[in-house]
């Protein structure tokens, strides 16, 4: 049985600010190239748009209309996103 990652990641709209933090899990075999992310909890005000169990494809939308991915590169420094 494979273990599962959980964190809350912070969510931002670029175009109305609204925030929240979202409750996610992913897989920790990350080798096996399928990190089977997964939101489990959606902050209010944002609904998944087009799910996908790769963070850098999950489209979000906000209350606004905004869509937005909810991994994005730029948010990040060279190297990767931080891990607990
Ligand atoms: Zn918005």
């Amino acid at each position: 049985m494979t273990a599962r990652d959980r964190y809350s990641r912070k969510l931002e709209c670029s175009q109305c600010g609204h925030t929240g933090f979202a409750e996610v899990s992913e897989s920790d075999e990350r080798r096996a190239g399928n990190r089977d992310f997964r939101i489990d909890e959606m902050p209010a005000g944002f609904a998944a748009e087009f799910p996908s169990q790769d963070p850098s494809k999950y489209m979000v939308r906000c209350q606004c209309g905004h869509k937005f991915r909810f991994e994005q590169k730029t948010a990040y420094p060279p190297g990767g996103e931080p891990r607990r």
